[in-house]
C-alpha cells in the first residue's frame, strides 16, 4: 500500500494550504481531488463574483466623479465581463494550480477520497478502481461545502441556478429571481443588475445579512435598489414551478401570497458540509455533519490523526478563514504543537457590493448578548475628506463595538465604496487587543479613508473618554 506522511482529502484554497505546510517541513504529502485543483473559491465563487462584480463597481465609481462621468456613454458589455471571468477561472482548466502542486513538492492523486478506518484512505478513480493509501501521522479532510437546498415546495421538480451558475453562466436572463439575502444572494443580484438582468431578491427576515450590524442590511438594500434590485424582505418563499419558459414562485409576506415571474430561479441560501460521501462512518463520525474541531484543528472524538479545515468544520465559510486553520492544521501534523487558533482571533468578512459591507469581531448585539459592557461610535464616512476626493455623493457609515471595562474594540463594521480596505486594521487592533489609550497615537495618513479611525475616537473622546487618561 502507498505510504505517506500526510494525506489531505480536497484540494480547494484550503486543502492546497494544508498541505503545502507538511511539504516545507520535507514530509511526503499528497493530496486527493475529486474535480478540480483550486476548488469552489478559484471557479464558482470567491474569484469568478468578484470579477462579475468589479466592472460595475468601477463603472460606478467613474460616474461618481463629475470629471470621469462625461467620458462614459456606454454600458457594460456582458460579452467583455464574461471573457475577463473566464480568464481568471483559467477556463476552469486547473493545470496551472496542479503545477503549482508539483512545484511545491506534493503529488495529486486524482479521484473521490473517503475515509476507511485509522489513517487509511481509498481513492477511487475515474475508472472505477479504488486504491488504498495509507497516512503515518495525519489525514486532513478539506472537502468544504455543497448547497444546502431549504424544503420549498416544488423547487426539486425545476431546473434552478445554484452559486455555480450564478458564477459561471454566460448569458443574462432577461429576469432572475434569487431567493436567499445572505452574501452570495446580495453581491449577484448586484452584479447581474449590473449585466442586465432585472433582478429581484427575495429574503426571509427583514434585513439583508441578518447577523451584521442592522445598518448594513438598510444600507446595501437602497444600494441594490439604486442598481435596479427588487427587494423583498419578510417573505418565505412557498412553491416554485414552472409553467412554459417561465418559473413562477409563490412566497407569503405578511399572510398573503404573492407571486413573481422570471426567466431563472437561483437558491442561495445556505451550505452544508461536503462529508456525506466520506467513509466518516468508518471511524465512527456521522455522515452529514460538519466535523467538529479543537483548537488545532483536529476532529473531535478522534484520535489525534484526523484533522479538517475549511468549510467542512462550518465554523466560517470564507476562504481565508480556512486558509487560518489550514496553516494550523499543517503546521500542527507537522510537528508543531504550539499550533493552534488564537484566543483573540476574529473572523473578518466583506461583502464586495458597491457600496462594499466589512465586519470583524461582534456585533453590538452579540457583544451584549456575550454579557460585554459596551460602549458604541458611529461616524459617516461621506463627510471623511478621502470621500470627496473620490467623487460626489458618498455614503457609509462607520461603527465600533467597544469593551468598556478593557479599553479594546470587539467589533468593527464599515459600510461605503472602498472600505474593505479599511478592515484589516480593525483586525489588528482586534486581534492585537490594542488599548484604545494606544491607538489614539495611532495617527491616520491625510486624506484616506483611515481618518474614520480618529474621527470615531474623537466622537468617543466627545463621549466622555479620556485618551490622555494613565
Ligand atoms: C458565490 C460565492 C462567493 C464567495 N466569495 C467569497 C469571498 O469573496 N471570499 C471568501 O473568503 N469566501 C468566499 N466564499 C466562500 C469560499 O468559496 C469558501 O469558503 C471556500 O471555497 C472553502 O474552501 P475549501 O477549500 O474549504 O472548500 P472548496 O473550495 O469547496 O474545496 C473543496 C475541494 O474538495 C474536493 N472534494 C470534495 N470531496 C472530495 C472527495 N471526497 N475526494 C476528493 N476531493 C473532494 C472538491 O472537488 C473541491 O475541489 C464564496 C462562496 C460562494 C459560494
Amino acid at each position: 500500500m502507498d505510504t505517506y506522511d500526510v494525506i489531505v482529502i480536497g484540494a480547494g484554497a484550503v486543502g492546497e494550504n494544508a498541505a503545502a505546510i507538511p511539504a516545507q517541513h520535507g514530509l511526503r504529502v499528497a493530496i486527493v481531488e475529486s474535480h478540480l485543483v483550486g476548488g469552489e473559491c478559484s471557479y464558482w465563487a470567491c474569484i469568478p463574483s468578484k470579477t462579475l462584480l468589479n466592472p460595475g463597481r468601477i463603472l460606478q465609481f467613474a460616474r461618481s466623479n463629475p470629471a470621469t462621468r462625461s467620458l462614459l456613454d456606454r454600458e457594460l458589455d456582458p460579452a467583455e465581463v464574461f471573457r475577463r471571468r473566464d480568464e481568471m477561472t483559467s477556463n476552469w482548466d486547473d493545470s496551472s494550480q496542479e503545477d503549482w502542486l508539483s512545484d511545491n513538492g506534493i503529488e495529486l492523486i486524482r479521484g473521490h477520497g473517503r475515509l476507511a478506518g485509522e489513517r487509511l484512505v481509498t481513492v477511487t478513480g475515474g475508472d472505477g478502481r479504488t486504491t488504498p493509501y495509507r497516512a503515518d501521522r495525519a489525514v486532513i479532510v478539506a472537502t468544504g461545502s455543497e448547497p444546502n437546498p431549504p424544503g420549498i415546495e416544488g423547487l426539486e421538480d425545476i431546473d434552478t441556478w445554484t452559486s455555480r451558475e450564478l458564477t459561471s453562466a454566460s448569458h443574462v436572463p432577461r429576469r432572475l429571481a434569487i431567493v436567499g439575502g445572505g452574501a452570495v444572494g446580495v453581491e449577484m443580484a448586484q452584479a447581474w443588475a449590473w449585466l442586465g438582468s432585472e433582478v429581484t431578491l427575495v429574503h426571509n427576515s427583514s434585513h439583508l445579512l441578518p447577523s451584521e450590524e442592522p445598518f448594513v442590511g438598510e444600507e446595501l438594500a437602497r444600494a441594490l435598489e439604486g442598481s435596479g434590485v427588487r427587494v423583498i424582505t419578510d417573505a418565505e418563499t412557498r412553491r416554485v414551478r414552472r409553467s412554459g419558459d417561465e418559473a413562477i414562485i409563490e412566497m407569503d409576506i405578511d399572510g398573503t401570497t404573492e407571486r413573481i415571474t422570471a426567466d431563472e430561479v437561483a437558491v442561495a441560501t445556505g451550505r452544508r458540509p461536503r462529508t456525506k460521501d466520506l467513509g466518516v462512518e468508518t471511524v465512527g463520525l456521522s455522515p452529514g455533519d460538519p466535523l467538529d474541531v479543537d483548537d488545532h484543528m483536529r476532529v473531535e472524538g478522534i484520535d489525534g490523526w484526523l484533522y479538517a479545515v475549511g468549510d467542512v468544520n462550518g465554523r466560517a465559510l470564507l476562504t481565508h478563514v480556512g486558509k487560518y486553520q489550514a496553516r494550523i492544521a499543517g503546521a500542527h501534523a507537522s510537528g508543531v504543537t504550539g499550533a493552534r487558533i488564537h484566543a483573540a482571533s476574529a473572523i473578518p468578512r466583506v461583502i464586495f457590493t458597491n457600496p462594499e459591507a466589512a465586519a470583524i469581531g461582534s456585533t453590538e448585539q452579540q457583544a451584549i448578548e456575550a454579557g460585554l459592557d459596551v460602549d458604541v461610535v458611529t461616524h459617516d464616512i461621506g463627510a471623511i475628506a478621502a470621500a470627496g476626493t473620490l467623487g460626489e455623493g458618498y455614503s457609509g457609515t462607520a461603527k465600533l463595538v467597544i469593551d468598556r471595562r478593557e479599553g479594546v474594540v470587539v467589533g468593527a463594521t464599515f459600510v461605503g465604496p472602498q472600505v474593505a480596505e479599511l478592515l484589516h486594521s480593525a483586525t489588528i487592533a482586534i486581534v492585537g487587543r490594542m488599548p484604545l489609550s494606544q491607538l489614539w497615537h495611532a495617527v491616520p495618513a491625510f486624506p484616506t479613508f483611515s481618518e474614520v479611525w480618529l474621527r470615531l475616537l474623537e466622537n468617543y473622546r466627545d463621549g466622555g473618554w479620556d485618551p490622555y487618561a494613565a
